[in-house]
């Protein structure tokens, strides 16, 4: 498969009135043509700081102070605002979970659609119109030509969420980052979202990072799987291999706290303990408040990211092959 992105060792800082602090610490990843990464982790380990810095999108006090970031074989980190809105909505695009924070409440549907074809693809208001039909017809909205007319207030939470993947599908980008966008839906729309999102990947051949808490929607749609925890990937693999051979204990915590849909009576096992605050100082592995297995090298030394098998990384101690067995084998 086509490598799209490659992200190398990304730091993200956020200035605030404690000094800089690091929401997203070194963080390595690549992404292919035609596949879908998620990445997955509670709520504050860096996700959505990690794909908002993808995009050049990052709030006033958030800065990218180390790293880079290949897409298409240019640095994204190098280039200037004006280039980067060039490329957000044509070549990249992003969906959020809450649509009407996207979507503009001011401007009908048909407006929204009409302008990054006009804008990135120089179509005729005309020929955006139609192409805006098209891909309202695409995400299965009914009635099109009326839905033009209406505004985001007048559509259902699911018709906003499709109204959003229309926009940003309508340039056909090579890369579509999409931040919880299902998390705000009933089961439902959800499923037909998903579904949706998957047939477009395929006949689009884009590249898709999609960002969740949800265990669940990663059973359904993911490829590969990218764990991250207080700023740090702990966990990279395919998406059979974080399921079935998972080696991070934070990994094993997170499948562990998946409810089981079958047994009502199955309690929810979740990890003990809380992420970290971003500007709490921790020696050694971030984890290691929360971990079982913790040891005193675990508390006073970050463990490297080990290869378990190709294509699988574990950032954890429990991974480190003993020197007199290295040379056993050697
Ligand atoms: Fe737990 Fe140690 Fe592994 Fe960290 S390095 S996850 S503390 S066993
Ligand atoms: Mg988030």
């Amino acid at each position: 498969m086509e490598q799209l992105l490659q992200v190398d060792n990304l730091v993200t800082q956020f200035r605030t009135a404690e000094g800089n602090l690091s929401a997203v610490r070194g963080i390595s990843f690549t992404v292919n043509k035609g596949e879908t990464l998620c990445i997955v982790g509670e709520s504050g380990c860096g996700k959505s700081i990690t794909s908002l810095s993808l995009m050049g999108l990052l709030p006033q006090n958030g800065k990218i102070t180390e790293g880079s970031i290949l897409f298409n074989n240019e640095d994204l980190t190098k280039k200037k605002e004006e280039e980067l809105r060039r490329l957000r909505g044509n070549k990249m695009s992003m969906i959020f979970q809450e649509p009407m924070t996207a979507l503009n409440p001011v401007f009908d549907i048909g407006y929204q659609l009409r302008e990054p074809l006009m804008i990135h693809r120089k179509m005729s208001k005309k020929e955006a119109n139609v192409k805006a039909i098209e891909l309202l017809e695409q995400v299965g909205i009914p009635d099109p030509i009326k839905r033009l007319k209406q505004y985001p207030h007048e559509l259902s939470g699911g018709m906003r969420q499709r109204v959003m993947i229309a926009i940003a599908l309508a340039c056909k980008p090579s890369l579509l980052i999409a931040d919880e966008p299902t998390t705000a839906l009933d089961v439902t729309i959800q499923a037909q979202i998903l579904d949706l999102m998957d047939d477009l990947k395929k006949e689009m051949d884009m590249g898709v990072i999609f960002v969740t808490h949800d265990m669940g929607v990663v059973a359904e749609i993911a490829d590969r799987v990218m764990v991250m925890y207080a700023g740090e990937v702990v966990e990279i693999g395919d998406v059979e291999t974080i399921f079935n051979h998972p080696q991070h204990p934070y990994t094993k915590g997170l499948l562990a706290s998946v409810p089981n849909v079958d047994d009502e009576t199955h309690a929810l096992e979740s990890i003990p303990g809380t992420l970290p605050n971003i500007n709490e100082k921790i020696e050694g592995c971030r984890f290691h408040t929360r971990c079982e297995f913790a040891t005193d090298k675990c508390r006073a030394q970050s463990p490297p990211s080990f290869t378990v098998s190709e294509n699988h990384q574990s950032k954890c101690w429990l991974q480190e092959v003993p020197t007199h067995d290295k040379s056993a084998t050697s």
